[in-house]
């Protein structure tokens, strides 16, 4: 597999069925309007598919049928056991289907293949596995009561769930969102970001194929801001679980908040710091420092913007990940050998030309990158990006830019590392680099994001929880405290005669 060429690949994708039609109460469906969206592909401005376009009557049809489908029991008061059995069943459909699924991600998302094949397609398909695994050993509780009675603590599933998610990792998040809301028993509707519906609508037909009942997930793949926001305001969907920007999860909360208070967990925006001392193991710090930022074209929540250095190395070690920078040179998405893709679209390219400028004209030093590339190829490419002698109040420092831009900012001991890293509205993630344990154990406690390496960029698994502080959000993704964003806790108190 891993052994295609890019002509391979392109051979492959051409013979490509796609599906773009909604998948509704087991079916694939046009909008009810009947209007389509083209999807383009970011990696050469093609048309891939038309793609429904579902509104507000959709919506309302897919609550209904999730209603429906959650009140009969078929999936919900089965037992854990069996959710389990259709979860594996249908990791093993997708897996089964890597290499069509993965295609499908690059084309849509503009994703390199070696990404999509090697991390978003597995990490999809050990999260649904691993859901599915944990549900049957998950207890429920007995407190400590008086002999005279007996009280049953149990989870509950939260009944009908909307998922919202983004188009940076359109399948990876998907998939953190549907395996623990259906593991726990809930019916859910999910909307895809406008711009990268396809694997999500491609693995819902496998989530029938494996078993799961009609009506227990639909896929309405329409606009944010009427279908996404029409089910935000839903009087009937009891929870809520985003990922995307800050900005559109601080709306959520305003519309759970003014609709029916719907458990709404959100995960949320990042500017994460990367801390490196002078002591760390130097020719890996820089080499992951520039993954930490290039991986995915910088369009990640986690990724390391802000490079903090020991200033005493900072010339010698900004030259060092200068080098590795040119390892990240953007490239076509299905030739094996591309290690960075083009931005989503040329919006996206106009944010990061534009925070390019605001850096320039902020006074920060531009060492590397800093010009589109490839325009001949219909795709919106960007060189990585770094800028030197930057310091925390300016915006490239402070804003999410979402592209692949780094801000290298110096610090002079541990306090100010840790005061720069924190002075942020983000708390999502940052590491810190460092071959003292006293040093690197300090400052990960004192870092206030929801994840923090030691020596790595980018580690965890499904096993731990993934989600972040401050304006970063709320609930958790990943882990089996995934589970307890989708289910209610509910007393039985009984009384013996
Ligand atoms: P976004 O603009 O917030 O959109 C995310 C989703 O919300 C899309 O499906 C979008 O639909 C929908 N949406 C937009 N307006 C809405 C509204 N008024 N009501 C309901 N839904 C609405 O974010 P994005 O640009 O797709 O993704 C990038 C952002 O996601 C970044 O901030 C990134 O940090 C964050 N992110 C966070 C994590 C994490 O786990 N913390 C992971 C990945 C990404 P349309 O596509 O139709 O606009």
């Amino acid at each position: 597999m891993l052994d295609r060429t890019r002509q391979d690949w392109q051979s492959l994708a051409e013979g490509l069925e796609i599906e773009g039609r909604a998948f509704i109460n087991g079916r694939y469906e046009d909008a009810l309007s009947g209007e389509t969206r083209e999807s383009i592909s970011p990696g050469n401005g093609r048309k891939l598919a038309d793609v429904a376009n579902c509104g507000v009557d959709d919506a309302e049809n897919a609550v209904r049928i999730a209603r429906a489908a959650f009140e009969s029991g078929a999936w919900a008061s089965m037992a854990p056991a069996d959710r389990k059995m259709v979860l594996v069943r249908w990791a093993e459909l997708i897996e089964d289907n890597r290499d069509e699924i993965a295609l499908l991600e690059s084309l849509d998302v503009g994703k390199p293949i070696s990404d999509t094949t090697g991390v978003d397609v597995p990490s999809a398909v050990r999260t649904i596995r691993w859901s599915g695994e944990a549900i049957d050993k998950v207890y429920d509780e007995i407190p400590p009561t008086p002999a005279d009675s007996l009280a049953l603590v149990q989870r509950l599933p939260l009944g009908v769930v909307a998922a919202i998610v983004p188009w940076n990792f359109p399948l990876s998040t998907t998939a953190w969102k549907l395996a623990p809301s259906l593991a726990t028993g809930n019916s859910v509707i999910l909307k895809p970001a406008s711009n990268t519906p396809l694997s999500a609508l491609r693995i819902a037909g496998l989530a029938s194929e494996a078993g799961l009942p009609d009506g227990v997930l639909q896929v309405l793949p329409g606009p944010g801001g009427s279908l996404g926001k029409h089910l935000a305001m839903h009087m009937d969907i009891d929870g809520l679980t985003f990922t995307g920007s800050t900005e559109i999860g601080k709306q959520l909360m305003r519309y759970s908040g003014e609709s029916n208070l719907k458990r709404t967990f959100l995960e949320l925006g990042g500017k994460s710091p990367n801390i490196v001392f002078a002591d760390a193991n130097l020719e890996k710090a820089a080499s992951f420092a520039a993954i930490a930022v290039f991986y995915n074209g910088g369009q990640t929540c986690t990724a390391g913007t802000r490079l903090i250095v020991e200033n005493s190395i900072r010339e010698r070690f900004v030259e060092m990940v200068v080098a590795r920078s040119r390892d990240w040179m953007p490239g076509d998405p299905l030739d094996p050998s591309t290690a960075m893709g083009p931005m989503i679209d040329a919006a996206q390219l106009k944010t990061v030309v534009d925070y390019v400028d605001i850096g320039r004209g902020e006074g920060a030093s531009l060492i590397a990158g800093g010009k589109q590339v490839m325009e001949e190829s219909g795709g919106c490419y960007y060189e990585p990006t770094i800028f030197d002698s930057v310091s925390n109040d300016m915006r490239i420092a402070q804003e999410e830019i979402f592209g692949p831009v780094m801000s290298v900012i110096g610090f002079d001991d541990a306090e100010e590392a840790v005061a720069i890293a924190n002075d942020s509205i983000y708390g999502l993630a940052g590491a810190v680099w460092s071959n003292d344990i006293n040093t690197a154990h300090k400052v990960a406690a004192a870092v206030r994001v929801g994840t923090m390496g030691i020596n790595n960029y980018f580690g965890g698994d499904i096993t731990v929880p993934f989600g972040g502080f401050k304006q970063s959000g709320n609930g958790r993704d990943k882990s089996m405290h995934a589970f307890d964003d989708y289910t209610e806790l509910k007393t039985t108190w009984i009384e013996f005669e």
